[in-house]
């Protein structure tokens, strides 16, 4: 079968590699890819918001299944396109997408089907926004409704920060996104990253992760689209994710059945594991970027003939099987990041892939025949090892071996659970 993979981050380069050994491939592409993605693909120059494009090189390369790999083309509708189009797609249609793309509507499906997460209100009048905040009190947190690139959060300590953050939204900071605020309880715990794939009517659960989203050590300073991440999640032990199936994943998946925009994708939960047990921050509807990169050196199962399940409605005949393994992955980010950065700068030597690692691009090209670097978040180094010291250890060894002089990485990525094992 011919797959087409959409995306160009460090996702979908852990995502090539993996389909990449797949027995059932024949030829993928990926549009637009990047250099490390071209290891293992055609790259092909395809805009995925040209849904008529995209569903013309469908036509003329004989794709058998389309992996979407960020979530704004499915919030776009490049799902529903291609499907009406008779192409197989893997990833949810745009109405199911609004599980990531509308938090209000989440928070309405959770109160609906008695999913447990942060008490809310929605409101697209500033005035009513603050009164609540007045009558409810920090630590509160304010949200943009729709898509903001991971800007839209704001977990606010004091009522003054709130009362901005409201205002910052419908001043328009977020664009449309921010036109309908949503305000939510400030949860207390520790978080986790739960990952399942529905075909519709089935859950698949996959693998658990922790993030770090600050770009400085000790997790301070501004947010990130995330500096590292590590798979398998201490906190989500068997019960957990066992409780996260049954009390937040499944009434998911039956509830967006029953409301007529059946799921069919990647459901990735961000978790608050409170004293009461796992709530609902968000989701996701597709693959954590870097937490999509541990997950894939762990899984040792065939990832396409899983994706192919979904997109066929038969999750329930496959299973996936994961290293017992730690994996860790450090971003390598440009200088100045997730500020203004330079691009365009040289990388000249790069640690060897082997069975326990692997340096996954991200933001990287090819200039003149030379690596660069090409955006905020440019290599992702991932490692194994038997708990999370060992792939920490082992992931900081191999950076050494980089050679990008405006690079900085992080140099604690996986130190809760380091503390954790060292007790
Ligand atoms: P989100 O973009 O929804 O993942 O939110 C970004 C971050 O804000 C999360 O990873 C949490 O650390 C924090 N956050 C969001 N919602 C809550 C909440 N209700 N209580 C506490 N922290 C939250």
């Amino acid at each position: 079968m011919n797959v087409l993979l959409i995306g160009s981050g460090g996702r979908e380069h852990a995502l090539a590699w993996k389909i990449s050994q797949s027995s059932s491939l024949g030829v993928l592409y990926a549009a637009p890819g990047n250099p490390g993605i071209a290891a293992h693909a055609e790259c092909v120059k395809l805009d995925p918001a040209d849904h008529a494009a995209v569903i013309a090189f469908c036509g003329e390369k004989e794709i058998g299944l389309v992996v979407v790999g960020p979530e704004a083309p499915l919030v776009d509708g490049l799902a529903d396109a291609l499907s009406e189009a008779g192409i197989k797609v893997f990833g949810p249609t745009k109405a199911a997408a609004q599980l990531e793309g509308s938090k209000g509507f989440t928070k309405d499906l959770c109160a609906r089907y008695e999913i447990p997460t942060g008490a809310y209100r929605r409101f697209t009048d500033g005035e009513e926004a603050k009164a609540y905040v007045g009558e409810i009190g920090a630590p509160i947190v304010i949200k943009a409704d729709g898509l903001a690139a991971g800007k839209g959060v704001t977990v606010a300590r004091t009522n003054a920060e709130a009362l901005a953050a409201i205002d910052d939204c419908f001043s328009g900071t977020f664009g449309a996104a921010g036109a309908e605020v949503v305000v939510e309880e400030f949860l207390v715990g520790e978080e986790a990253s739960f990952f399942c794939l529905s075909d519709g009517k089935n859950a698949l659960p996959l693998a658990t992760a922790q993030d770090h989203k600050a770009v400085g050590d000790g997790d301070t300073g501004p947010n990130t689209g995330g500096m590292g991440a590590y798979s398998p999640a201490p906190v989500m032990d068997e019960a957990m994710i066992a409780r996260t199936m049954k009390e937040i994943i499944e009434p998911t998946i039956r509830g967006m059945a029953e409301i007529g925009h059946p799921f069919k994708g990647v459901l990735y939960a961000g978790l608050m594991i409170t004293e009461k047990g796992p709530e609902l921050i968000e989701y996701n509807v597709r693959f954590g970027d870097p937490e999509c990169q541990v997950l894939m050196m762990r899984l040792q199962s065939d990832l396409l003939d899983i994706l192919e399940a979904a997109a066929d409605g038969t999750l329930d005949k496959v299973s996936a099987a994961w290293s017992e393994d730690t994996a860790l992955t450090v971003v390598m980010a440009a200088k100045g990041y997730p500020g203004s950065y330079k691009k365009g700068s040289e990388i000249r030597a790069l640690p060897a892939d082997g069975p326990e690692a692997r340096t996954f691009h991200a933001g990287t090209a090819m200039r003149d025949g030379k690596l660069v670097a090409s955006g905020g978040r440019v290599l992702n180094v991932t490692a194994l090892g038997h708990n999370v010291t060992e792939a920490q250890t082992r992931a900081y060894t191999l950076i050494e071996d980089i050679d990008w002089s405006d690079g900085f990485c992080r140099r604690d990525i996986g130190w809760r659970a380091v503390a954790r094992e060292e007790g």
